[in-house]
């Protein structure tokens, strides 16, 4: 399996627009965040993981092939602001897209012109599934397992694909999702910033989770301009866990 991290940053991407903070200004590329999103490539699929609004620029320098499903983690703007943008993929075949209940009614809302029954010409192909955080489903023969997190007080999915697993967003988890991540090589999990947050884990709580769900390695993604530069703060932490940067690529 090969997960290839297309965006590390939090809502607002890092540069933040008019900051002039030392992350915002730094000259290393890995203190450039585009907004979180994750491709996975396994068993010959390729599965993505959120679709923010850097999805374009994303691509761009991407192989140009097809998109098996696109999983949904919530339905903020950081999270689905690319779809448009599945056109070009869904020339090869209608791609679906996976999301809870709430997520699918607000896209609806939000893109009627590609998510109705009668859709307007030459919009995006692409079709809506509902995911039930308790059922595991398949994309193309590969199994997905949605995990539920809280996203401060809103309910939003993290999902599991073989031994690899994608949580952003989330503040905490429900006792029994724990259990949906045992024996994992890969963690991919948000940490926004240093300082405590009403809606997203901070470093030291997420540092806490990555100690009880014990993957092999952990890499951390959505975050801001307020965790400090990628240096410093990845020399700060044990060898098997890391800050994500992007354009990074993982074999498991
Ligand atoms: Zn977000
Ligand atoms: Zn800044
Ligand atoms: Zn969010």
């Amino acid at each position: 399996m090969k997960i290839t991290i297309l965006g590390s940053g939090t809502s607002t991407g890092v540069p933040e627009i008019g900051c002039t903070c030392e992350v915002c200004t730094s000259k290393d590329p890995k203190d450039s965040r585009l907004r979180t999103s994750v491709l996975v490539e396994t068993e010959g699929k390729r599965i993505l993981l959120d679709c923010g609004p850097d999805f374009r620029q994303q691509v761009l320098h991407l192989d140009f092939a097809p998109l098996d499903g696109v999983l949904i983690s919530h339905e903020h703007y950081d999270h689905v602001g690319g779809l448009d943008d599945l056109r070009p993929f869904s020339r090869f075949a209608d791609i679906p897209l996976y999301a809870d209940e709430y997520t699918a009614t607000h896209l609806k809302a939000r893109m009627p012109y590609c998510l109705v029954e009668h859709k307007y010409p030459g919009v995006p192909a692409i079709s809506l599934n509902v995911v039930d955080a308790s059922q595991s489903f398949c994309i193309a023969g590969i199994e997905i397992v949605p995990i539920q997190v809280m996203h401060g007080r809103l309910p939003i999915l993290g999902y599991r694909i073989g031994k690899m697993a994608y949580i952003t967003d989330m503040l905490t988890m429900p006792e029994e999702e724990y259990e949906k991540l045992h024996g994992l090589d890969c963690l991919v999990m948000n940490a926004l910033r240093i300082k405590p947050h009403p809606t997203h884990q901070s470093l030291d709580e997420a540092l806490k989770n990555v100690a009880r769900i014990q993957a092999k390695q952990t890499y951390f993604i959505h975050m801001s301009h307020h965790i400090g530069l990628h240096r410093e703060v990845e020399q700060s932490l044990p060898s098997h866990i890391h800050l994500a940067y992007d354009g990074l690529t993982i074999e498991v």
